[in-house]
């Protein structure tokens, strides 16, 4: 197996490479190390093991003077290095200034906050050219303290001369600050009422923290919602304020030590929650924690992280016990970033505000990743992560903007050999988040001072995405089917070669098809040029189309009537009435606004249903959370029948053995697993069958299904151990957060206008 690694930081010119040399020599690993325009790019090759160890080990033992700000790794498919070598730096030219994301505070920097005897004790704006924020304070380039929100503080002499001094650990730190001169906290009463500041302000808060109140807490990138992680009632009292019932909250604890006593956690999941980018890592929660139940109900995981700003170190320390740290926003709203837009939108929610007076140039939300078959797949790239560039293997001949899809939706563009991703945006279903997105568009044109030549949509016609290309772009826009973007963006991370071709699984809820229709179980060929629709699910209609999302058993009833016909009437397992069942079958034959889908999201939705586990969700995909909650439970091995004909997968005959099943009261658990299996059957069936045919045996697993890590580790694993080569995502999500990405692509291998694939 090979490790690639592409790290940004302070590792030039001291030891770094070496370091890097000695250590590869010492695990025994083949590959090699070099400098380029990004950083350092790092591949070695070896057992997973030792890979694992290299991967853990560089962070810990690099030099001291070194300093990683973002460090990429996957794991991918063995090229056969002989040795290991310091190569010879490629002199690609273009050295564009990128902008790095915000980066964790320091050992250097915690120290002196934490050392009564320094002048930036409990000072919570500490930071340095090592750390601090950047991403989310900077307001053009070049990165100038006069071009970021810092520009409104003064210098004190004490700063202005470290600030000066080519020495000190702040020479040219842009956003450098203390007591004196740099911003400060501020406590107030959900009216806005000033009550206190500085040190008051983290003293006080703490205690009402302790005391059960909800506090909306001012961070780096926007502001979280804060309450005691152990403490039901209070838990319980922010969702319903925040109108979020079940979604699972992430938790920040105080140090790895208190994850593991509430978790269980292993050495890659150790490594993500301590890694430069702190992201939020979902694990497994142990039946003793002390985590509030409500915190992810009926969730057998919880998403963990550690503070990665001064104050949260400050506030965490004091408090010795874990906070629910959720993103404030109302629903599914983009998180809110000022006090006036804080105020306006939190005073219903937050019982406090502590707050600063540095301005949050951009939002950007927590990252969110989940270790699957032993690789970190993410779930959200944005803090951390967001705009360290995906570097190409090729030079767009012209600058190119993706405008992404609709849930999830981050944009890109591509330029050089880079593409930049932006943070999260989310749904792009609110005025406000409409406001986020046509932001983010301009913020990056000018921010990497583009004008593009391509501007690449998705197909949807109902997409806001699309209907901002058409408005804005007419004339160079370039329109890419949703799921050949995800296999493209599957492609690209995992070093496909330009003229290799794929067998892709794109698994997920909706995307628009070349037919008009919504797809969303596709098996393709593909190749960056372009794709063939091999397989999908035989289609079933979504009753009351969009209401079907949020209303899984109109899905199961739809299931049921493709299988059973009219005896759907007397199914009395899913909780609909007489009326009800003969109002959506009017629908259904007469073909009232129930459009045909070949979702894989909603065959999930459906069964989740039909089993009883969901009939109406609160958040997105939760009824396809739940069948694979209820599936991990189950050791079954057997899977159902189904059937392959021509390009339809046939669902029907998995449907009646499931109705049997349940009418002989097996177990929900036993369904569920054998549901599952049934599904990573029918990956390795027609992957066989297309490499009979085809000769392929790379495999591209890509799409929101592949969130679910019982389907991707045993799809993966099972395709393994017959001879296929599976790709799955470790630089974007597998989710629509990653459909930027295979845009950006697409344009490079067509460039071409007013044309769509
Ligand atoms: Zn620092
Ligand atoms: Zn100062
Ligand atoms: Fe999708």
């Amino acid at each position: 197996m090979r490790l690639k690694i592409r790290i940004t930081g302070l590792i030039q010119g001291v030891g770094f490479r070496p370091f890097v040399y000695r250590l590869a020599e010492e695990i025994g690993l083949n590959g090699y190390v070099l400098n380029d325009t990004t950083g350092v790019l790092i591949e070695v090759e070896e057992q997973k093991e030792k890979l694992n160890e290299f991967l853990i080990r560089i962070e810990k033992e690099k030099p001291p003077i070194s300093k990683i700000y973002s460090l990429q790794h996957s794991f991918l498919e063995e090229v056969g290095f002989k040795g290991f070598e310091i190569r010879k730096s490629e002199e690609t030219g273009d050295k564009r200034a990128s902008v790095l994301p915000d980066i964790t505070i320091c050992e250097e920097c915690l120290n002196e906050v934490t050392n009564p005897k320094d002048r930036r004790f409990i000072y919570p704006f500490t930071n340095c050219t090592n750390c601090g924020p950047r991403f989310t304070i900077i307001q053009s380039l070049p990165y100038d303290r006069k071009n970021t929100s810092m520009k409104v503080f003064k210098m004190c002499p004490d700063c202005e001369k470290e600030y000066n001094l080519s020495t000190d650990r702040r020479f040219h730190a842009q956003p450098d600050a203390c007591h004196i001169c740099g911003p400060w906290i501020s406590l107030y009463d959900s009216e806005g009422k000033l009550l206190c500041e500085k040190n008051d302000a983290l003293e006080k808060v703490t205690n009402l923290i302790r005391k059960g109140y909800i506090i909306a807490l001012k961070g780096m990138g926007g502001y979280h919602l804060i309450c005691d992680a152990t403490n039901e009632e209070v838990v319980n009292r922010l969702r319903k304020r925040k109108h979020r019932e079940e979604k699972p909250m992430a938790v920040m604890f105080p140090d790895l030590d208190a994850i593991k006593k509430d978790t269980y956690i292993n050495v890659l999941e150790e490594r993500a929650v301590q890694s430069i980018e702190k992201p939020i890592v979902i694990v497994r929660k142990r039946g003793s924690t002390s985590l509030a139940v409500s915190i992810s109900p009926d969730n057998t995981t919880v998403g963990v992280f550690l503070p990665y700003t001064p104050l949260h170190h400050m506030i965490l320390k004091k408090l010795k016990k874990p906070v629910v740290a959720t993103s404030a926003n109302i629903t599914d709203e983009p998180i809110a970033k000022d006090e006036a837009d804080a105020f306006e939108r939190l005073s219903k929610i937050a019982d406090y505000f502590l707050s600063h007076n540095r301005d949050i140039v951009r939002r950007c939300d927590d990252s969110v990743v989940r270790i699957t078959a032993e690789r970190q797949v993410p779930i959200r790239r944005s803090r951390g992560f967001a705009p360290v560039p995906v570097v190409m293997p090729f030079k767009f001949n012209k600058p190119v903007l993706a405008l992404g899809p609709y849930m999830n939706n981050t944009v890109a563009v591509g330029i050089d050999d880079k593409v930049f991703i932006s943070q999260h945006i989310g749904d792009l279903d609110t005025p406000l988040a409409i406001e986020f997105y046509e932001e983010t568009i301009k913020d990056f044109l000018k921010l990497f001072d583009i004008r593009p030549g391509v501007v690449v949509s998705d197909m949807h016609p109902g997409y806001y995405s699309t209907k901002y290309g058409e408005k804005h772009f007419k004339d160079k826009l370039f329109k890419v089917q949703h799921h050949f973007a995800h296999i493209l963006s599957c492609m690209i991370e995992n070093d496909v070669p330009e003229d290799a071709e794929v067998i892709g699984f794109a698994f997920d809820g909706t995307g628009y098809g070349i037919d008009k229709t919504i797809w969303g179980s596709e098996v393709l060929t593909a190749s960056y040029k372009g794709f063939k629709r091999m397989f999908h699910l035989r289609p079933f209609r979504l009753i009351g189309g969009d209401k079907a999302v949020k209303e899984p058993c109109r899905t199961a009833f739809s299931l049921l009537f493709e299988s059973f016909g009219d005896n759907v009437m007397d199914m009395d397992f899913i909780p609909l009435t007489q009326q009800e069942r003969s109002f959506f079958l009017n629908m259904i034959k007469k073909n009232i606004n129930s459009p045909v889908t070949t979702s894989m999201g909603r065959l999930f939705d459906g069964i989740s249903s039909i089993i009883g586990l969901r009939h109406k969700t609160s958040y997105h995909a939760q009824a396809a959370i739940m069948l694979e909650q209820c599936a991990i439970r189950s050791q079954e091995r057997d899977s159902y029948p189904f059937i392959i004909e021509n390009d339809i997968i046939d669902y029907r005959p998995l449907i009646r053995e499931v109705v049997k099943d349940l009418k002989s009261e097996k177990p929900k658990e036993t369904i569920a697993k054998k549901f599952h299996n049934t599904i990573i059957e029918i990956i390795i069936n027609i992957s066989e069958f297309l490499r009979k045919e085809t000769g392929i045996s790379t495999v591209a697993l890509s799409g929101g299904v592949f969130q679910n890590t019982i389907l991707l580790e045993n799809a993966f694993n099972k395709l393994k151990d017959k001879g296929f080569i599976p790709l799955i995502h470790q630089l974007v999500p597998p989710n629509d957060g990653g459909i930027s990405l295979g845009q950006v692509i697409a344009a490079h291998f067509h460039n071409c206008y007013n044309k769509q694939i």
